[in-house]
């Protein structure tokens, strides 16, 4: 008999703790759980679920407008704010119930409480003290914002699912993946949208040619895209907002949201105290199988801030349990790891920027496309899809895909599993497209771009 009450304890209720939580119960460990918000994560109650709801409201204006030039004859469209909030609540709530069930058909045992570390074995858990054989901290991120004067009048997107009325005038500040989601979902929505970056082109660390297009069509849109431009100070009007920028010009606004970085969860769980080795950040610092310095003490996810995605964290759980609990030795590999960011127009993404590919392998080859999708010949929207392909010259295998578009993220999701598994272009050449669609784009390029 152990001498404690769990095999495994974790910490925190999102995607990689749940993930983890199940599959080790399955592998017959005796599991507890504990969750001071709501079971789901950041992904299910505050980020990835009710972000992409949002940004399919938004769309359908453009679709409404789209549809004429297709014979549609639509009356003036009316949009309200409270019955999409209401809709989307009611679709959280299902998904809360569903990772409940999860976890009680699991076996594992929820404590809707808080945990902090006593010793390394032992966890405050609300008013309760529990011990485990091996504890996995899964706890997360949330927002980070600059400390400005009048800061306290910004929101986040935490709040942002959450506001009561769609603001008529609004500034985002960020120009990473919340920022251009958000500022996509508000301008869809119908608000007048200020989007502040501090650099000169939205989403760094992506493809260069991803950044310029993005620009480009958010603009098109009706965004007042606002570069190289920083908040200096917030006032608050009797209505509404004052942005004093750095110029000392000013900005009025209803809400400014701010998505600007988030922060592993790392604050009263009492980590220093154990001798966890933490980054200034609040990273938690771990191996390849998610393991921290100390060893029977496992991070996965957010907190320990490799690459900050759902799918990530999930699969660094189930590594996890599988490696301690089903015998089986499986590091996580953060290598072409797919992602998308949900403006509008969409970015999908795997592999290597043109940039990051010249300075890992030197020479590549860049294939190129731009053109107008078929959908909006007849819609009459001017709207670019832009598709790229990087190839190593060496080994001709594909290195990095990168699209702006309609669909982008569906069809780098697909193309993805070819990238991760070093396909060459040749197999992409020999691959037959599927027509019409846009995606045959990528197995018809022939000629790179000459520079
Ligand atoms: P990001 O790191 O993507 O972007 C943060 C933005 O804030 C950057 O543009 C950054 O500018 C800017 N910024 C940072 N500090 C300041 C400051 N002091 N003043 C002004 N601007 C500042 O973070 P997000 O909050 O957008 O998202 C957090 C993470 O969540 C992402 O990295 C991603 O991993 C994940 N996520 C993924 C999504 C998806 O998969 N679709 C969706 C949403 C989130 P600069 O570029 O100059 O540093």
């Amino acid at each position: 008999m152990s001498k404690f009450d769990f095999d495994l304890f974790v910490l925190g209720a999102g995607s990689g703790g749940v993930r983890a939580a199940r599959i080790a119960a399955g592998h017959g460990a005796r599991v507890g759980i504990c969750e001071a918000s709501r079971v789901g994560g950041t992904c299910v109650i505050r980020g990835c679920v009710p972000k992409k709801l949002l940004v399919y409201a938004a769309h359908f204006a453009e679709d409404f407008e789209d549809a004429r030039g297709y014979g549609w004859d639509l009356g003036p469209a009316k949009f309200s704010w409270p019955d999409l909030i209401r809709a989307k609540d009611r679709e959280i709530d299902r998904l809360n119930q569903v990772y409940l069930r999860l976890l009680s058909e699991a076996g594992v045992r929820l404590y809707p409480s808080h945990g902090s570390f006593i010793d390394a074995h032992q966890l405050r858990v609300g008013d309760q003290t529990v011990s485990a054989e091996r504890i996995l901290i899964a706890t997360g991120g949330h927002p980070w914002v600059p400390d400005i004067a009048g800061i306290e009048h910004a929101i986040t997107s935490d709040e942002a699912f959450h506001l009561e009325e769609l603001p008529g005038r609004v500034a985002v500040v960020g120009g990473g993946y919340i920022a251009c989601e958000f500022s996509g979902i508000f301008n869809g929505l119908g608000s007048q949208v200020y989007q502040l970056y501090r650099g000169d082109a939205l989403l760094r660390g992506f493809d260069h040619d991803v950044r310029r297009v993005v620009g480009a069509e958010v603009g098109k849109k009706g965004v007042e895209l606002m570069l190289e431009t920083t908040v200096e100070h917030i006032r608050k009007l009797e209505h509404g907002l004052e942005l004093v920028l750095h110029d000392g010009a000013t900005l009025e606004v209803d809400q400014v949201m701010y998505a600007t970085g988030r922060v592993p969860n790392v604050r009263g769980l009492g980590l220093r105290e154990i001798g966890i080795e933490v980054r200034a950040t609040g990273q938690i610092v771990v191996d390849e199988c998610s393991q921290t310095n100390i060893e029977h003490i496992h991070a996965v996810g957010d907190v320990t801030s490799r690459v900050n995605l759902t799918p990530v964290a999930i699969y660094e759980g189930h590594s996890f349990a599988d490696t301690v609990y089903g015998g089986m030795m499986r590091p996580v590999s953060h290598e072409f790891v797919p992602s998308a960011v949900f403006s509008q127009p969409p970015v999908g993404s795997v592999g290597f920027s043109e940039e990051d590919a010249r300075i890992h392998y030197g020479a590549i080859d860049v294939y190129r496309s731009e053109f107008r999708p078929m959908k909006h010949t007849l819609s009459g929207r001017n709207e670019k899809t832009m598709m790229k392909l990087i190839v190593d010259r060496v080994s001709q295998k594909v290195i990095g895909i990168h699209i702006v578009g309609l669909d982008a993220p569906e069809i780098v999701q697909g193309y993805a599993v070819a990238v991760k598994s070093g396909l060459t272009k040749e197999c992409f050449d020999c691959t037959m497209g599927i027509h019409p669609t846009a995606a045959e784009e990528l197995v018809t390029m022939r000629s790179p771009v000459r520079e």
